[in-house]
């Protein structure tokens, strides 16, 4: 299949490009645009047909539930049976935002969209293109990352295009998104909150609004399944090998010395992301492919840079991708999630 290209400007998206891509969405094709935490692949949410061809387009297991963007609040109140009084005051300080919520669904939504479930996720994203976009469609855009199924999300378009050409009808370019990890997701379909997948909007943001917030114990403890389906897969990883070191700059610097010389005597390229502290122990070190990807003292630029340096090493031909750890807290907690995933809960003591 012929897949069309548009680069569209991310604070005045052309009407006419919009036009087009909404109504392709209508037609039950499949549409990728930029979100403000990474770019998403679009169908028309109430069309089973449209959204089960997502599921065959990334390879994704057919029981792991979408999440539904809208345009405004109201909404979602034509999606979900019951809206507490707590999530819509999540949703008017967070909307537009990264933060999803599962609710109990109503009839209309197809059973591919939520796995069967008896809940649906529902998200306002923060991003123009995104909301001019489902506002021209007129109906909820269904919507998981616009990745090969398994492999890091994209958080640029060329992403996109590596791993979905010919597989999908368009992307929307609309320059690189903005967070670069996924949204929250938040279970509010029973009496307590509960986080189903740390993202950009943190567990004390949360809280200052609706008090305490339970994290799924699913998540951390491996005896339990998590409550959202996708938690899961194996996810976020490229073809290389990632390994997260975890110690003081120093020690972390100390053990990477030993790990790169290590690998270089068998002949394995590594790649290093590491933030500025431990560039500035390591100093200079001869090694394949190297990326500064910020100060931990900013983990919005980490997050920011990820998923798309993992994919730089896949591009560049590394073999081992050593990298840091993160306390759980902030940010942190849904950097942490995604970067154990990505490397198969791998964690050298430094
Ligand atoms: P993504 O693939 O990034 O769009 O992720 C969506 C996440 O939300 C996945 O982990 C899904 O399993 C989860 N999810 C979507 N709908 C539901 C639902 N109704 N109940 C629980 N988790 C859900
Ligand atoms: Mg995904």
């Amino acid at each position: 299949m012929e897949t069309k290209f548009w680069q569209v400007s991310r604070d005045e998206p052309q009407q006419d490009i919009i036009e087009l891509a909404a109504l392709m969405i209508r037609e039950g094709k499949l549409v990728a645009f930029p979100t403000e935490t990474v770019y998403g692949l679009g169908a028309n949410g109430l069309d089973s047909q449209a959204v089960q061809k997502i599921f065959a387009a990334k390879g994704r297991p057919g029981d792991n539930p979408l999440i539904l963007h809208v345009a405004e609040i109201e909404d979602v109140y034509t999606l979900a049976r019951q809206v507490p009084p707590a999530a819509r005051m999540l949703m008017e300080k967070f909307w537009p935002g990264p933060l999803t919520f599962v609710l109990p669904k109503k009839e209309l939504i197809p059973d591919a969209v939520t796995a069967g479930l008896d809940t649906v996720a529902i998200r306002m994203p923060d991003h123009p293109v995104a909301r001019a976009l489902i506002k021209k469609a007129g109906v909820p855009i269904a919507a998981p990352s616009a990745n090969r199924s398994g492999y890091p999300s994209p958080t640029q378009a060329g992403h996109v295009w590596d791993d979905l050409k010919g597989k999908i009808d368009g992307v929307l370019d609309g320059g690189a998104t903005g967070i670069g990890l996924e949204s929250t997701v938040l279970d509010m379909s029973e009496e307590l909150p509960v986080i189903l997948r740390p993202g950009g909007i943190t567990k004390e943001e949360i809280a200052e609004t609706v008090g305490k917030v339970y994290i799924d114990p699913g998540l951390y403890d491996t005896k339990q399944v998590p409550k959202a389906p996708g938690m899961k897969y194996t996810h976020y990883s490229p073809r290389a090998q990632v390994i997260l070191v975890q110690g003081t700059p120093e020690n972390t610097a100390r053990r990477i010395r030993e790990m790169v010389k290590e690998y270089d005597s068998c002949g394995k390229k590594v790649g290093l992301l590491l933030t500025t502290e431990t560039w500035e122990k390591i100093k200079n070190i001869k090694v394949f492919y190297h990326k500064n990807i910020g100060s931990r003292h900013n983990l919005l630029t980490v997050a920011h840079l990820i998923y798309s340096e993992l994919r730089n090493c896949d591009k560049a031909g590394v073999d081992v991708i050593l990298t840091e750890t993160y306390e759980e807290q902030g940010l942190g907690t849904a950097l942490m999630n995604r970067l154990l995933k990505s490397a198969g809960h791998h964690v050298i003591e430094a």
